[in-house]
């Protein structure tokens, strides 16, 4: 529920909205804003009765969130949560940032000559996992601690921003040392404990869409983070499991203004997980910038064939500056930019 207080209401209006909210045993979460100050109440799970609210001073009106995902709707904030990852990197604003490297950190070669063709191009942010979710215990699981390091030397020598995975508690006290962004993955994105974790660091998170959610699922997902006090969460749709082996996953582009519409969160696409081979990655790219994502994930490698993780589905250094020319002409024609 969503106390909307008048134009002339009064800081002492505001507290007794708080105090009446705290009485009937939920939580008040003030938001003032530049024309009027809302209050929020936490703490429900179904419809609240207002009658004591309502009635109170300098009160609106009162709005009944109608999803069970409160924080992350719109119907709780109406204008676009911009999230800020590092200075100059920003979600959810006109800017389409592009968060590119490998899918795995795998030497500090590898990682820096990925790093330095991602900034050349205009890349904002560097990836790499250095702890895997492997679907198999006998693939490559990562570099581990070694793999943040060199993360952290890429990003001295480049200055890109670092986003990486944290698959549990430990390891996403350990990647907030380093990334400036958290991912969770998909095979993550119902780990509550660690979604209440990543909620409690408050560094900014990338949250994978898991490959059966439901868009409900997932930005149910997105309110444990929120509700743990942490508003910067960044949504990334990476494909959906699908009868068809054609290919490896289902890329739901839908998905990009369905949830423009429900919530106020910015959404990035991730065409490599999404579609799965290299050669599909240019033209998806291409139409998750014409739909409106706020970011792209993307997968290059120096050597894609020599991989140890998703090589069928990472591009070439050249594929990737040649994308980022492309992509920029997509983001003008709707109104967008790549710096
Ligand atoms: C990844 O980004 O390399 C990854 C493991 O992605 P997902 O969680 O979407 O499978
Ligand atoms: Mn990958």
């Amino acid at each position: 529920m969503l106390v909307v207080m008048s134009h002339h209401a009064t800081s002492a209006d505001v507290d007794a909205v708080c105090a009446t909210i705290k009485a009937m045993g939920y939580t008040p979460a003030p938001m003032p804003g530049a024309q009027r100050t809302a209050v929020g109440l936490l703490g429900n799970d179904g419809r609240v009765d207002d009658s004591l609210i309502a009635e109170l001073s300098g009160v609106a009106k009162v709005i009944h969130v109608s999803n069970p995902y409160k924080q992350v709707s719109r119907e709780w904030r109406p204008e676009n949560t911009i999230v800020t990852i590092a200075p100059g990197v920003a979600f959810g604003g006109k800017d389409v940032p592009v968060i590119a490297g490998p899918c795995s950190v795998e030497s500090e070669a590898q990682i820096l000559e990925s790093a330095r063709a991602v900034k050349a191009a205009g890349g904002k942010a560097l990836r790499g996992g250095a702890f895997k979710p492997r679907s198999s215990p006998y693939s490559f699981q990562g570099l581990g601690k070694k793999g943040l390091e060199l993360l952290a030397l890429a990003k001295a020598e480049t200055g890109l921003a670092i986003v990486t995975e944290a698959m549990d508690d430990e390891g996403a006290h350990l990647v907030a040392e380093v990334a400036d962004c958290i991912q969770i993955g998909a095979r993550n994105m119902q780990n509550y404990s660690l979604l209440k974790t990543v909620g409690r660091i408050g560094k900014p998170v990338l949250l994978k869409r898991g490959m059966a959610a439901t868009i409900q699922d997932f930005l149910l997902s997105a309110e444990y983070v929120l509700s743990e006090g942490n508003p910067n969460v960044i949504l990334c749709e990476r494909g959906l499991r699908s009868f068809d082996s054609a290919s490896r996953n289902l890329f739901d582009l839908t998905a990009i203004p369905v949830v423009h519409q429900l919530s106020h969160l910015p959404i990035v696409a991730d065409p490599s997980h999404g579609t799965g081979r290299r050669d599909k990655v240019m033209p998806m790219s291409r139409a998750a910038v014409a739909c409106g994502a706020d970011g792209l994930m993307i997968e290059m490698h120096p050597q894609p064939d020599r991989a140890l993780s998703d090589g069928a589905q990472s591009l070439t250094l050249e594929q990737f500056r040649d994308l980022m020319v492309q992509l920029r002409r997509v983001a003008e024609a709707v109104d967008r930019s790549i710096a």
